[in-house]
C-alpha cells in the first residue's frame, strides 16, 4: 500500500505506514474547535517497529556515513525545510492555532537548527589526555545509539528539530513521539527527509497518545537516551520508565520564569518584550517570562504602561495572524481560566485583559491576554505554570528582595533583567537560578547557537548550540598501552 503524511500514517524505515491496530486520532482545529485531520494511534507494536528501523539504520548506513556527508544531508535537508517554509508554517498555524507569522517564523527556525548542526557534524571531537609515560590516552565523542524524542504541541517543529537535529548530527538514529495534540507539520518534515536522501531508519516518527505510544517509547528497552520536552508530572514518568533501564534522559520540563526591572531600566525598550515574553504563543513557551518584578518606586509607572498594551492586544483565529492565537484545546483553556479565577478569588485585581475580535469562530479555545497584580508571591498563579496568556506584576523593594521572588518558585528555566547599572546585571547574572539570563532583553531573538535547559523543576541537560552535541554523545576513554 503507497501512503503519505496526509494519510493517518507512522513514518518508519522511510515507509507511512498505518497504525498496528488500524486505529486512528481525531486532530482538533483550535482556531474553529472541531476536527479536521487524522493521525495514526500508535501503540507498543508500532514502537517496536520504528525502534527495530533506527537500530538497523545505526547498524547499518546510517551508522557507517562519514561525519562530512552527514552533515552534507543535513545541510540538504535544512534547504529543502527553507524551500517548504511557507507550506510548513500554514501547517504549523493550523494545527496549533499560532498566528500565521509565528507558524512561518517556527518553519525558519526548524531549518536553522538543520543548518547549524550540518555544520558541526565534522567539528565535534575527542580529545588527547596528557597521562603517565608509556601510554597514549584519547577520548572518543561517540553517539548513543538509537535516541527517543518525545515532543510537545507548543512548538513541534522547534522542538522537534532541536533535539532531533542535534541526535542526528551526533549520528544517532532516531524515534520521535510527537504531540497528538499537534503533529502534522513534523510529520511533513519526514516526507521532506525522504525527498532529499536520508538513509532509511535515520528518523522514525510514530504518532499517538502519550500513555500509549509515548510510555512505550520510554520505556523501550532498546532505547539508549530519550530526550523529553513537556509537563513536570509527565518527564517524572518519562525519567522513571527511562530509569528502569538506566538510560539516560534530558527533561525540558518548563518554568515560571520572571523579568525583574529596576527603577534605572530603560523602560522603552523594555515594555514591548515584557508583554511579547508572555504573550507570544498565547503564553504557551516554555520560557514564557510569566512574572515582571517591579522595583516598587516605578510599580504604578509600569503597571500602568503594561496595562494599556494588553488592553489593546487582539486575539483570534490562527489565520487572521493577530497577537494571539487560541490556545491548543478545550481542556488547557479551562486550565487557563481556571489559574485566573482562583486567582481572583484569592485577591488579586484585574489589571488589563485584551480581547476576542468579534468575527472569531464561536467554538474556537480563545483565552484573554491578562494581567494580574496584588497577587501574594505565595499563590498558585505566583508559583506554577499557567501556560496561558496570564501575566503577574509583583513589586520589589530592593535587589535582596528581587532576586529571593525570582529564585522563589521550584522553576528555573529563564530570566530576564533590565537595569543599566554594569555591576548589578552581573551580580543578578550569578544570583539568578536558571539555565539562561538575559540582561536588557528576553531570548535573544531564540538563536539556536544559545545552550538551554533548565535548573530543578524546570529539569536538566541543555539543548541547542554545540552543548547539545554533548548530551547525545558518550564519551569513551581509550588508553594505549605503547612502552
Ligand atoms: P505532556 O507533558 O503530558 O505532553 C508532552 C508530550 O509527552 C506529548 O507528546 C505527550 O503525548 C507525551 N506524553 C504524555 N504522557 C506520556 C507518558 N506517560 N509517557 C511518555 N510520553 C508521554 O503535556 P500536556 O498534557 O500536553 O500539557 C499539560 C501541561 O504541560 C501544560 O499546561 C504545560 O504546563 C506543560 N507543557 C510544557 C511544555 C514545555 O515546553 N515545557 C510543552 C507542553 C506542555
Amino acid at each position: 500500500m503507497h501512503m503519505t503524511s496526509l494519510q493517518a500514517a507512522h513514518f518508519i524505515g522511510n515507509q507511512w505506514l498505518p497504525a498496528t491496530n488500524g486505529q486512528v486520532i481525531e486532530m482538533i482545529d483550535p482556531s474553529h474547535g472541531v476536527p479536521f485531520a487524522t493521525i495514526a494511534r500508535g501503540t507498543a507494536p508500532d514502537v517496536d517497529a520504528a525502534v527495530r528501523a533506527a537500530r538497523n539504520a545505526f547498524n547499518g548506513a546510517w551508522g557507517r556515513l562519514a561525519a562530512v556527508e552527514r552533515g552534507r544531508l543535513l545541510a540538504k535537508l535544512a534547504e529543502a525545510i527553507t524551500a517548504n517554509a511557507a507550506e510548513l508554517g500554514q501547517i504549523e498555524s493550523r494545527d496549533t492555532g499560532k498566528p500565521a507569522k509565528q507558524g512561518l517564523a517556527d518553519a525558519i527556525a526548524c531549518a536553522r537548527y538543520f543548518e547549524f548542526y550540518a555544520g558541526a557534524c565534522d567539528k565535534f571531537h575527542g580529545e588527547t589526555i596528557p597521562y603517565q609515560p608509556g601510554y597514549a590516552v584519547l577520548t572518543w565523542r561517540e553517539p548513543h545509539g538509537v535516541t527517543g524524542h518525545i515532543v510537545p504541541w507548543n512548538y513541534p517543529l522547534q522542538i522537534f528539530a532541536r533535539s532531533v537535529a542535534a541526535s542526528l548530527a551526533a549520528g544517532n538514529a532516531c524515534v520521535v513521539k510527537p504531540a497528538e495534540d499537534a503533529c502534522l507539520s513534523v510529520l511533513k518534515i519526514a516526507e521532506i527527509a525522504l525527498s532529499v536522501g536520508l538513509p532509511e531508519g535515520a528518523l522514525n516518527i510514530v504518532t499517538g497518545y502519550g500513555y500509549e505510544a509515548g510510555a512505550a517509547l520510554a520505556g523501550h528497552g532498546d532505547i539508549d537516551h530519550i530526550s523529553f520536552t513537556g509537563s513536570p508530572p509527565t518527564g517524572t514518568a518519562v525519567a522513571q520508565a527511562a530509569a528502569r533501564n538506566h538510560r539516560p534522559v534530558t527533561l525540558e520540563l518548563g518554568g515560571k520564569s520572571a523579568q525583574v526591572v529596576f527603577a534605572d531600566a530603560d523602560l522603552d525598550a523594555a515594555l514591548p518584550t515584557l508583554v511579547n515574553a508572555i504573550m507570544q504563543n498565547a503564553g504557551q513557551t516554555c520560557s514564557a517570562g510569566s512574572r515582571v518584578l517591579i522595583e516598587d518606586s516605578i510599580f504604578d509607572k509600569v503597571v500602568a504602561k503594561l496595562t494599556a498594551r494588553i488592553n489593546a492586544l487582539k486575539v483570534g483565529p490562527a489565520f487572521a495572524d493577530l497577537d494571539l492565537g487560541p490556545i491548543i484545546n478545550q481542556k488547557q483553556l479551562h486550565r487557563v481560566t481556571a489559574f485566573v479565577e482562583e486567582a481572583l478569588t484569592a485577591g488579586a485585581t484585574l489589571a488589563a485583559q485584551g480581547q476576542v475580535v468579534e468575527d472569531a469562530p464561536q467554538a474556537g479555545f480563545f483565552a484573554l491576554p491578562t494581567l494580574l497584580t496584588n497577587v501574594k508571591p505565595t499563590d498558585r498563579v505566583a508559583l506554577e505554570e499557567v501556560f496561558g496568556p496570564v501575566l503577574v506584576a509583583m513589586p520589589f523593594r530592593d535587589e535582596a528582595e528581587a532576586i529571593a521572588l525570582a529564585n522563589g518558585t521550584a522553576y528555573g528555566l529563564v530570566a530576564g533583567v533590565w537595569t543599566r547599572d554594569g555591576a548589578r546585571q552581573l551580580r543578578l547574572a550569578k544570583a539568578l537560578k536558571s539555565g539562561q539570563v538575559f540582561i536588557n532583553n528576553y531570548g535573544a531573538a531564540g538563536g539556536v547557537e544559545l545552550p538551554f535547559g533548565g535548573v530543578r523543576s524546570s529539569g536538566h541537560g541543555r539543548e541547542k548550540g554545540f552543548e547539545a552535541l554533548y548530551g547525545f554523545t558518550q564519551l569513551k576513554t581509550v588508553a594505549i598501552k605503547h612502552d
